[in-house]
């Protein structure tokens, strides 16, 4: 069998845990596998690359902070063969540039394009544990990239697709995907599986368990993986596809407080309002999430919007600069809570229920949207918790199904 491994920061941060790691891994090796094992930065050392660039320049070329960037998952990855080495087991270390890891240009937010794999094969053949470097590419002008914060997941992924590894385990320090955040619901549960699309909804949800273009990119090429511990040797989540049977209504509850709500009032109710409106805002790189219009009255409709809390402000200015209307308001004390479930789609009655819920707490919902497996709710925020365990508990998401 050909294993991919991918521990995160935590399960690498200091020399006892690299050792640890070092022997999961060799405990497969000795099984007669072949191991390929991807590693982020230890702990928090690309939060501390970040402090000590802003410290010299608060607004760093994105290019010198690729080429900063990559020094942290290169440092991983050497230690991780000594430790090996040490152990008496052949191990080799590669970054993106060695093995060739292609990516787009974009420096800060590059995907990978295309993965060498001859390199790999070759130290596989003389039975050693590929150790590779996660989270950076290699651009057309042979610069460092990387993929985004969280993207040594994408790494590991899109080198399990490549090489058409048999199995793609992302190690984390929790035991896998939970219903909720533990930390908010006290009943959350580990689920034993998950489909691609609903851990696509809680990824893009914030549920931070996985970078969520390692989900889209696990669904295209099929490669399902399991997320667990390294630190136990619980069983952890599977990612798949799903068989009919197997979708849960709703398998999980997550929140964004990250989030801010924008309303104008007033706008002209006329042809290419929204289309002014959302074009000024694109053209400032702000994403938006939920919409909601009013009906036209007397000439006039109000737009209210959703979008990131770090963009809220620049969001009023662009449109205080470019539109006509009566007033703005704008509103940071907002959450927004969803339910996410692949058998939503031949259910119905599931957002009714998440709607009783909230009542049944006296919350006040203010937006609402939805996709096929996800219902969407924006509440105050000082009610994200208690909306969360209220929703948990209405589909005893908590029980073993
Ligand atoms: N070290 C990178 C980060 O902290 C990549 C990763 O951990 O996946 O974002
Ligand atoms: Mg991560």
């Amino acid at each position: 069998m050909l294993i991919v491994k991918k521990f995160g920061g935590t399960s690498v941060a200091n020399k006892e845990r690299i050792f640890n790691v070092a022997k999961r891994c060799i405990e497969d090796y000795n099984k007669g596998n072949d191991v390929v094992v991807v590693l982020s930065a230890m702990g928090k050392y690309t939060d501390e690359l970040i402090d000590m660039a802003k410290d010299i320049n608060e607004n760093p070329p994105k290019r010198e902070m690729d080429m900063l960037f990559t020094i942290g998952e290169q440092m991983s990855v050497a230690l991780m063969a000594m430790a090996m080495n040490k152990l008496g087991v052949p191990a080799i270390s590669l970054n993106a540039f060695q093995v060739a890891m292609h990516s787009t240009s974009v420096y800060g937010n590059a995907k990978i394009k295309r993965i060498d794999c001859e390199r790999i094969r070759h130290e596989l053949q003389n039975r050693k544990i590929v150790i590779i470097t996660g989270f950076q590419g290699v651009n057309k002008y042979d610069d460092y990239t990387t993929l985004g914060r969280g993207g040594s997941d994408t790494t590991a992924v899109a080198l399990a697709a490549a090489l058409h590894a048999d199995a793609c385990e992302i190690y984390t320090d929790v035991d896998g995907v939970y219903t909720a955040d533990p930390r908010k619901v006290k009943n959350a549960r580990k689920l034993d599986m998950v489909t691609y699309d609903e851990m696509l909804e809680l990824a893009t949800l914030g549920a931070g368990v996985l970078h969520n273009r390692s989900v889209e990119l696990a669904k295209k090429y099929g490669v399902q993986l399991v997320v667990r511990s390294s630190l136990n040797t619980n069983e952890g989540t599977i990612v798949k596809e799903g068989a009919k049977m197997e979708k849960m209504l709703v398998s999980g509850v997550a929140a964004d407080v990250d989030t801010a709500r924008v309303a104008i009032i007033g706008l002209k109710d006329e042809p290419g309002v929204a289309f002014k409106l959302f074009n000024a805002l694109a053209k400032n790189n702000i994403n938006i999430d939920m919409i909601l219009q009013s009906i036209g009255r007397q000439g006039t409709k109000d737009i209210t919007f959703t979008c990131n809390i770090a963009d809220a402000d620049e969001a009023e200015k662009v449109i205080s600069d470019t539109m006509e209307f009566q007033s703005i308001d704008v509103d940071k004390n907002v959450a927004k809570v969803s339910i996410v479930g692949a058998g939503m789609q031949t259910n119905a009655g599931v957002a009714a229920k998440m709607f009783e819920a909230l009542y049944d707490e006296n919350i006040n919902i203010r937006m609402i949207s939805t996709s096929e497996i996800r219902v969407s709710v924006l509440i105050n925020q000082k009610n994200t918790e208690r909306a969360m365990n209220a929703i948990h508990d209405k589909f005893a998401l908590g029980e073993e199904k």
